[in-house]
């Protein structure tokens, strides 16, 4: 009999991977995350990073982090209710806020702590969170970490969400409708303004993990509530630094009762280092260049209308995406790996997703175009899922 520490229980888990054919090994990027890379030593078309905008690597991003570092050194040294806050903390909150139009922000160390830190500090026993099925898993997450009750409604399905708010009305103190603005794997966008309504007329509170819509959607990218003007009928409008903005961490946009709030109860406000000054640099150069100019939101959208059309040509099945997330849908798990694999082995790096990230059944080879693909690469990554989905007769 194996020892309990060589975890023969998670080794047999292992095994049922490799059994299915979804087991895979951490791709190794050698450099930064650009539109081409080099993966473990071979060089192709990134079809898979959040770099919306091309930010991650970009020469004024890297110079303001510098000279953050060098003005206010690598770390912050402390949570930032103890002596961790620094200025550019603040001058960052404040700038995001008026980039956003919205009163205050707070920031988290990443937009995953920001769902799991602000869900659980806004909700309490006698609450109800109620859900779109397909949020992401850092809502699900913080869902868990609250009190209150959750319930979950059909994808952007209204009927199904005025149905749950006419049964929760009564029986609870407060109710949080929670949804993604842009949903992270097909890339469907919410019905905000309807969910907006429904939440005026049965008085609940609205919550939009607008992680994919900052940086693309609305105006200069101010995202998803931008795009459907919506500014202050959303109570909590969540964004990553992590995508578009091409750095790390999320925040909260919304009221300065929300920021201060936080400010007390936001678990990963009291109990973690705050964001280091390099980031915090870049993500100030990042966001003063979207208001500056809109020249990376255009690129973005007119290679994104580029490569779906081109695909959508040639029979691929893209789903209902509206905004750059392009899902090839394959359907069965271990075919959609293959498929993934095999565009690799053609020089393109698009990555398979599959259950437990998306349903069973429903598995797909996600595509992230970015401001930073040049047309010829667009086209020769076009080439290759012509070339491997006609040999997997896909197409
Ligand atoms: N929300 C959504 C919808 C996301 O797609 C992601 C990133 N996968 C996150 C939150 C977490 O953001 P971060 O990577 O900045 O932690």
């Amino acid at each position: 009999m194996s020892s309990i520490h060589e975890l023969p229980f998670l080794q047999e888990k292992i095994q049922e991977l490799k059994d299915q054919g979804v087991y895979r090994r951490l791709p190794i990027l050698e450099g930064a995350n650009e539109s081409e890379i080099v993966l473990n030593g071979k060089r192709v078309i990134n079809l898979s990073s959040n770099n919306y905008l091309g930010f991650a690597n970009h020469p004024r991003l890297k110079k303001a982090s510098i000279e953050a570092v060098e003005k206010y050194g690598v770390g912050a040294g402390a949570v930032r209710t103890i002596i961790g806050n620094m200025d550019i903390h603040e001058e960052m909150e404040t700038l995001l806020a008026t980039f956003k139009r919205e009163e205050a922000v707070m920031t988290f160390q990443s937009g995953f702590n920001c769902n799991a830190g602000t869900i659980q500090a806004v909700t309490e026993a006698g609450d109800i969170i109620i859900s779109d099925e397909l949020n992401h898993a850092s809502i699900i997450d913080g869902a868990r970490l609250s009190k209150a009750d959750k319930t979950v409604y059909k994808h952007n399905d209204m009927n199904h969400l005025e149905k749950v708010l006419k049964e929760s009305r009564d029986k609870y103190r407060n109710i949080l409708i929670i949804t993604d603005g842009v949903f992270s794997m097909d890339g469907d966008i919410a019905d905000l303004p309807s969910i907006a309504t429904l939440a005026e007329k049965y008085n609940a509170m609205t919550y939009v993990d607008d992680a994919h819509g900052s940086g693309v959607l609305g105006e200069s990218g101010r995202g998803t509530v931008d795009h459907f003007h919506l500014h202050g009928r959303i109570d909590f409008s969540i964004g990553t630094l992590s995508k578009a903005i091409g750095v790390i961490g999320g925040y909260v946009a919304g009221s300065k009762t929300a920021q201060e709030w936080l400010n007390h109860r936001g678990r990963p406000i009291l109990f973690s280092t705050a964001l280091p000054p390099a980031a915090v640099g870049a993500i100030m150069e990042a966001v003063k260049m979207l208001m500056e100019t809109t020249e990376y939101t255009d690129k973005l959208w007119k290679n994104a209308r580029y490569f779906k059309e081109k695909l959508g040509k040639l029979g691929f099945n893209t789903g209902h995406s509206q905004t750059p997330i392009t899902p090839v849908i394959i359907g069965d798990e271990a075919k959609t790996m293959e498929f993934s694999r095999t565009l690799l082995d053609n020089g393109v790096f698009a990555s398979g997703i599959v259950f437990p990230t998306v349903q069973k059944g429903t598995g797909r080879v996600r595509c992230m175009v970015t401001a930073g693909h040049t047309e010829e690469q667009l086209d020769r990554a076009i080439a290759a899922f012509e070339k491997v989905g006609k040999e997997m007769n896909l197409i």
